[in-house]
Order: C-alpha cells, then sequence, then structure tokens
C-alpha cells in the first residue's frame, strides 16, 4: 500500500493533484474536447464567468478588485436575493429542517415546508396545486413527456427557452413550431393539428432575450377556437408582471384561460433555486407519479425552501415593491430612448439595448465595465446574426441615481463607439 501511494506521489497523484487518466481512449478525448474548445474560442462564442465577491445584489464587488461595480444583468428584478428577511428565513429553515433530505420526495423527502409552499404557490397563481422541482428547467423536462403521448400535439414558439424546446424533444407527441409570436402561423399549425387527440401550445410568457410579451389573449382565443390547452413558462414574469405581480395571465387577463404555469423560484422570488408546475390538481397529481425529473432528483433544500416562500409572502403582503421596479424600468427605458438607443420590448425589466453589430455589443460591455457598469453583451448564435445587442436588467433595488449613472455612461460608451450620433 505504501508503495502504491509513494508511487502516485512520484507521479503527482498526491491528495489535491488532478489525475489524470491514462490510455489511448483517454487521450482521443482530450484531443477531441481541445479541438471543439479551440472551435468555441476560434468563433468568438467563449463564455466566460466573472467572479462575484459579494452577495447578488445591485452594487457588486468582484473577484480581483472591482467593488463598487453596479449591476445591471441579474434576473434579480425585485431585489429579494439579499433580502434580510428572506436571507433570515433561509436560515430559519436550515436550523429547524435541517441543510437536506438526502432523498428523493416520494421516498423520505418531503416536509412540511414543502407542502406549505406548494399550497402557497397555488394560492399565488390561483391555481388548484402546485408541485415543486429542483429548477424550472427540471420542471420544462417533466411536463410533456408526462403529459403528452403520441397521439397529442404540441405547438411551440420558435423562441422558446432551451429548457422547453428539451422537455418538448423527450416526449412523444407531434411536435409543431410556430413562428415567433405569429398568430396566423399558430392558428395554421392548430388547424393541422386537429387530427390529434389533444393539443398544447407552448410559450414563454415574457422572452428572455428581447423583453416581449407573448400575445396570450390571442393565443388563449386561438386555443379557445381549435380546442388546445395553453402552457406558460413565467420564469420573467412571476412576482412583478400584472397588477399583483401574478404574471403575464394576470397582466392580459387571461388568467382563467391558461391551464399550466411553470416557474422558478431562482429569478424574482429570492432567487436561490427550484422551479415548479401549477395547474389542475389531477395534472399535479399525475407529474408526482410520473415526471422522471420529480420522481428521480432529490428534494428542494430547506434554506431554499425558506428563501422561496417568504419571497412569495412579502409579494402576497404588497405590491410596492413590483410598483417600484416598473417605475425604475420606465425611467431606464424613456432616458435611453431620449438618449437614441434603441430599446427592445415593451415595459418589462429586460432592456435590450439593440446594437446589431456583435463586436460593437462586446467592445461597448467592456467598455461600460471599466466605468463601473456591469452588462452583458449578446450575440450569434445567441440571438440571431446583426442583432447583438447588449441586455440590460432592472431591478426594483436600484436607486434612481444608479439607473441614471447606467444611462449616462450608456450615452459616453455610445458615442465613443459611434453607436450615436
Ligand atoms: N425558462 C426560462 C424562460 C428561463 O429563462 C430559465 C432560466 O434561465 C429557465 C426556464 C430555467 O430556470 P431555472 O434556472 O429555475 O432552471
Amino acid at each position: 500500500m505504501w508503495r502504491g501511494v509513494a508511487v502516485r506521489l512520484l507521479r503527482g497523484g498526491g491528495a489535491g493533484t488532478p489525475r489524470a487518466a491514462s490510455g489511448v481512449a483517454a487521450a482521443e478525448l482530450r484531443r477531441r474536447l481541445e479541438n471543439e474548445l479551440e472551435g468555441i474560442r476560434g468563433a468568438g462564442t467563449w463564455k466566460s464567468e466573472r467572479v462575484i465577491a459579494s452577495r447578488q445584489g445591485p452594487h457588486l464587488r468582484l473577484a480581483g478588485g472591482g467593488a463598487g461595480i453596479l449591476n445591471f444583468c441579474a434576473n434579480n428584478y425585485l431585489g429579494l436575493s439579499s433580502h434580510p428577511e428572506v436571507i433570515r428565513a433561509a436560515v430559519e429553515a436550515l436550523e429547524k429542517f435541517g441543510a437536506g433530505l438526502s432523498s428523493v420526495r416520494f421516498i423520505c423527502g418531503t416536509q412540511s415546508i414543502h407542502k406549505d409552499l406548494e399550497e402557497k404557490i397555488a394560492r399565488f397563481h390561483q391555481r388548484e396545486d402546485a408541485i415543486l422541482y429542483a429548477s424550472c428547467f427540471d420542471a420544462n423536462a417533466g411536463i410533456f413527456e408526462a403529459l403528452l403521448t403520441p397521439e397529442d400535439a404540441v405547438l411551440s414558439d420558435e423562441l422558446n427557452h432551451a429548457s422547453i424546446i428539451d422537455g418538448i424533444r423527450l416526449c412523444k407527441a407531434n411536435k409543431y413550431r410556430y413562428k415567433h409570436m405569429d398568430m396566423q402561423d399558430l392558428e395554421a399549425k392548430l388547424q393541422d393539428a386537429q387530427k390529434h387527440r389533444l393539443r398544447l401550445v407552448a410559450t414563454d410568457g415574457a422572452f428572455s432575450m428581447d423583453g416581449d410579451i407573448a400575445p396570450l389573449r390571442e393565443i388563449c382565443q386561438l386555443a379557445q377556437k381549435y380546442d388546445a390547452l395553453v402552457f406558460i413558462d413565467e420564469c420573467h414574469a412571476t412576482g412583478f408582471l400584472g397588477p399583483n405581480g401574478r404574471g403575464t395571465d394576470e397582466l392580459l387577463g387571461v388568467m382563467d384561460k391558461v391551464t399550466i404555469i411553470n416557474s422558478t423560484l431562482g429569478k424574482a422570488l429570492g432567487g436561490a433555486a427550484g422551479g415548479y408546475t401549477t395547474g389542475p390538481k389531477p395534472l399535479i397529481d399525475l407529474l408526482r407519479q410520473r415526471s422522471r425529473p420529480y420522481l428521480f432528483s432529490n428534494s428542494l433544500p430547506p434554506a431554499v425552501v425558506g428563501c422561496a416562500s417568504k419571497a412569495l409572502d412579502l409579494l402576497m403582503e404588497s405590491n410596492a415593491i413590483a410598483q417600484s421596479m416598473a417605475a425604475k424600468t420606465q425611467r431606464f427605458r424613456s432616458k435611453m430612448m431620449a438618449a437614441g438607443f434603441t430599446i427592445s420590448g415593451k415595459d418589462h425589466p429586460i432592456c435590450p439595448v439593440m446594437l446589431g453589430d456583435a463586436r460593437l455589443a462586446a467592445v461597448m460591455a467592456e467598455d461600460m465595465l471599466n466605468r463601473g457598469i456591469y452588462v452583458i453583451g449578446f450575440s450569434y448564435p445567441v440571438v440571431p446574426k446583426g442583432k447583438a445587442r447588449i441586455r440590460v436588467q432592472i431591478s426594483a433595488v436600484h436607486s434612481d441615481e444608479d439607473i441614471d449613472r447606467c444611462v449616462e455612461a450608456f450615452t459616453e460608451v455610445g458615442r465613443k463607439h459611434r453607436a450615436l450620433p
């Protein structure tokens, strides 16, 4: 045994030293991976990660120095990610219910707080029941396969989130992809889908790259005409769209027409993690029996449940936070447009500053950071070619001064790079 340890140490295989597998297959794999990574770098689509050394919030400290950075690129729409009451609720849940369940829900992973949170989510959305997942990615991965069979059809907006696309891939229903928010195309596809037993229209409520909102009224009218169900992903709407922050269905007055909602606890609702489906009770019951990411994955940790539960309490008590975010969104959008920028979408805290050119978006985002403003540029293949942009996300905890500083920096940087006259 000691000889083995000595040999490993001599080969650099001691504790803490990474071990490289040897052999022809491992060498071939390494070569292929390195080529692929080089390809990503060469295509200019490498995604690097900035390391944050503080809590999530409007003002950040970046690892390696940068302090007092103004943050405009988190989905922390309501500023609850570091809200003192949300943090306290997490600590209390951690102390009372432990670090985690070491189990899936149906074996020994359901605590009273999981049931309470599901009940609260259903009440918040005015639905019959709700089921928790480790993420909304999982909720989207689990629903279509559990619900739809080869006799059914699913009609999906072409710009739906990757997790909806993946969830649909996993199911055996007949698949239709309609053009982004194009109701004529959706109608044509619904007509064709009449031959199937059940039709489900699936759309993001708000689209994260453009900040545009699905035409849910028209979608629900078509669904009624062609006897279809409506599913919405409300990750970029829950907690802040609509008069009481219930989401896109409340904003557009169709709460009683949308059958299924999937959403996340990892953005506006405290920002920790977790996702859910809410809708008719028999659907939720079926998901508990059949949905694979629910059945075969660990329960949500108590601290995470505590965060989300407190975030929902705060929102159900008052919609003041959501209103303050709406006012700040309005301030940013109107000032930027007055400065001469084109901002995509309408009234949504996702404010894409449209620039067109990928390089321009990248250098402007870099220059913004040099001025202490953290924003991210997006270009092809994340968005269509020629539609590069910098995506700005507004939060309730940005002050008016933060917003004005951001607009001033954009104006300076825009002039410098000739994106503005
Ligand atoms: N759906 C949409 C529209 C999203 O933007 C995201 C997150 O980026 C997800 C689903 C996945 O949510 P989660 O982070 O909870 O997995």
